[in-house]
């Protein structure tokens, strides 16, 4: 996913040394591109970090370090994290284009794309005390905002299964999803390996995957979450069943290189 970067005058520099802890949903109760104009208009003196349009655009329009002006104003709430200080220092907030809190499906996983992303990068969990609605900060004004069929059951549900973010691995010519885990870009171990031309074997008994390399036996222990090549250990992860593992200590352990592409957001081997 691409995240298009249109500035908003409308933010304050710094985070007043605070630290993001929560994700602001929004609805923008009017259409792209007017809601985009509005909240990069100087007399709006509203923005938000970012606004996700029913096409499935992702626009950046104040970057995460500096404080929006998105949920300032504080009334009734019911938000259990509220500090007593502004909430715009401590929070990410998130416009979705629409009106009663209903997304398109391409709109719907924009923003679930964007919530690992952030989630990832800032440390945040996924919880109903982490992201929560406009409405938990400002009852009184805000009561709609993201609207009652804003998709939280379904969105909580799919960040809790699989809460990292993506990046695309080219592994010998084949394009792999991995996942951002901690900062470092996973591989999931089989795909990889059978990608790069590796036998890979399922050892149902001692619940193992066995990769041949040169470099001597590959071991894959999934019921201790750790990958062995030869002596050395790299640390993996199971998700949904399969095992995961840095894609930098997969490749240079099976002798390969690679190399990071950031606007594409993409790990190549070689
Ligand atoms: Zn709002």
């Amino acid at each position: 996913m691409e995240i298009k970067q249109v500035e908003s005058p409308n933010f304050r520099s710094g985070r007043n040394g605070k630290k993001i802890i929560a994700i602001v949903d929004h609805i923008t109760a009017g259409a792209f591109p007017g809601c985009l104009n509005w909240l990069v208009n100087p007399g709006s003196q509203a923005s938000a970090h970012y606004l996700v349009n029913r096409a499935g655009e992702i626009y950046q329009l104040v970057q995460d370090e500096d404080t929006a002006w998105h949920a300032g104003i504080v009334a009734k709430p019911s938000w259990t994290l509220y500090d007593g200080s502004n909430p715009n220092r401590y929070t990410l907030g998130i416009e979705h284009e629409g009106f009663d809190g209903t997304l398109s499906e391409a709109q719907y996983q924009a923003t679930l794309w964007l919530h690992r992303q952030l989630m990832a990068r800032w440390g945040i969990p996924a919880d109903r005390d982490h992201i929560i609605g406009h409405y938990r900060i400002d009852s009184v004004n805000r009561p709609n905002c993201p609207g009652p069929n804003f998709p939280w059951e379904r969105l909580l549900a799919d960040l809790k299964q699989f809460p990292y973010p993506s990046v695309t691995i080219i592994a010998g010519g084949t394009s792999l999803p991995g996942v951002i885990i901690d900062g470092y870009s996973q591989a999931p171990v089989a795909e990889f390996c059978r990608a790069l031309g590796k036998t890979v074997s399922w050892d149902a008994v001692t619940n193992t995957v066995l990769v041949q390399d040169y470099l001597g036996p590959f071991y894959a222990y999934t019921s201790y979450v750790k990958i062995a090549v030869g002596s050395q250990l790299i640390p993996a992860t199971i998700i949904n069943g399969r095992s995961y593992a840095p894609v930098r200590g997969l490749a240079l352990a099976l002798g390969r290189q690679i190399s990071w592409n950031d606007e594409t957001r993409t790990v190549t081997v070689f």
